[in-house]
């Protein structure tokens, strides 16, 4: 049976009731509030809320997403039934539709206050590519990889939202053949197209969260974009990894799309062999059918599939938490870059162009090694949703801006 909103053309571009993805909106002289996309327009939940037509005034006048993301499963479940019924029964519309605001007309702010930011490597083509290109004489992947998630701890303070400009980071690099190293604007820069989700509900200390209590901590997805200066990255990450090559920004999507929304979206992940130790084993398929695009300056630069990725999102919280460290209220956990096995599926310019020695072509005809000042790249994604529908995770972009003197 398909559910069709009351509010016009919200069926077409993937903000459809089946998705109702949450997000920060303001409007000149109001205070920042929750709203989740319809369609083409924003309902206003603290209005909602304030018009006794939604519970808990609380979580949704507030400038962040925290407070209704610690409330936990049951109340996202019970909010969400309660907007398909108000969206969908054309006896509320006359009551909702003020709430409606034009997309547009509003300025959408970062969803939530991350706590602490994880960034996984979990595509095994992403970090076969990677091996093959600086490693080139050994074995792709290290022992580990197959073993478990790897990843790293990122900086949480420098997650900004969508189409905040990326400042060209400066740093120290030493390229093969410098005698010495020296200082100045990256000139490697590069994107990488990720999936991360959220967390909800805090765990206590001394206990990982298993795969199967994924779906209650966690509150919803994201898209990512882990911008990478790879010459400053090259000469800093060893022994230790990434530093300062990463932390000058990260950019996340407007919208967080619910995980429930994501259900119909679940596919088998790739087989794992070796099987992986019983912590991290998971009983339900756990891949994501997501379509990602990377667009430069509006032209298609790759179409990276999200559902080749090897480790899952709950074996990557399982294995980021069974150490006993605590999960937090807004911690963020990106998946590491999305790859596909085709050239034209790969997830950063990295191994687009093979660390510069193969430009990628545009559509326009202008060639990119890597990304260069005034360069606009945008990571949207789409995925199956309930009833045969199409939903979309909306779109994160940044443009570079030249460093700064
Ligand atoms: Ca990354």
């Amino acid at each position: 049976m398909t559910t069709v909103s009351w509010v016009e053309g919200s069926a077409d571009g993937g903000f459809g009731v089946e998705n109702l993805p949450y997000g920060i909106f303001s409007r000149p002289r109001e205070l920042p509030r929750v709203g989740v996309a319809i369609g083409d327009r924003v309902l206003d939940l603290a209005e909602l809320s304030a018009a006794g037509l939604v519970e808990d005034r609380r979580y949704f006048a507030s400038g962040s997403l925290n407070a209704f993301m610690v409330a936990g499963r049951p109340a996202w479940q019970a909010n969400r039934d309660r907007l398909t019924d108000l969206l969908t029964d054309e006896s509320y519309r006359d009551r909702v539709e003020p709430h409606l605001i034009p997309v547009a007309d509003v300025e959408l702010l970062r969803p939530f206050e991350v706590a602490d930011y994880v960034d996984f490597y979990s595509s095994e083509h992403h970090a076969t590519n990677t091996g093959r290109i600086f490693r080139p004489h050994d074995e792709p992947l290290r022992p580990n990889w197959k073993r478990l998630p790897v990843g790293y701890h990122g900086r949480a303070g420098t997650v900004y939202p969508s189409g905040t400009p990326i400042i060209r980071p400066s740093g120290q690099r030493r390229t093969p053949g410098d005698p010495e190293p020296s200082y100045g604007p990256s000139l490697r820069l590069d994107f990488e197209a990720e999936v991360g989700f959220v967390a909800g509900v805090p765990s206590s200390a001394g206990r990982g969260v298993p795969a199967g209590a994924f779906r209650d901590h966690v509150f919803g997805f994201v898209l990512v974009n882990d911008w990478s200066a790879r010459d400053l990255q090259a000469w800093e990450s060893q022994p230790l990894g990434p530093f300062l090559g990463k932390s000058f920004a990260t950019s996340i999507s407007s919208w967080v799309v619910p995980v429930a929304a994501l259900e119909p979206a679940r596919v088998s992940p790739p087989v794992q062999d070796p099987a992986p130790l019983p912590y991290l084993r998971c009983d339900e398929p756990w891949g994501l059918d997501l379509y990602l695009e990377v667009l430069i300056n509006g032209q298609v630069a790759t179409r990276p599939q999200f559902a080749s990725m090897y480790w899952t999102p709950p074996q990557q919280l399982a294995h980021a938490t069974v150490n006993g460290a605590p999960l937090r209220t807004g911690d963020l956990f990106a998946s590491g870059t999305v790859s596909g096995p085709e050239r034209d599926q790969r997830g950063c310019m990295l191994e687009l162009s093979w660390n510069g020695r193969e430009p990628l072509e545009l559509a326009d005809g202008t060639e990119r090694t890597f990304l260069e000042d005034g360069d606009t790249v945008t990571i949207r994604a789409q995925a199956p949703g309930a009833s045969g529908s199409r939903i979309t995770l909306g779109e994160v972009t940044g443009t570079v801006h030249p460093a700064q003197p």
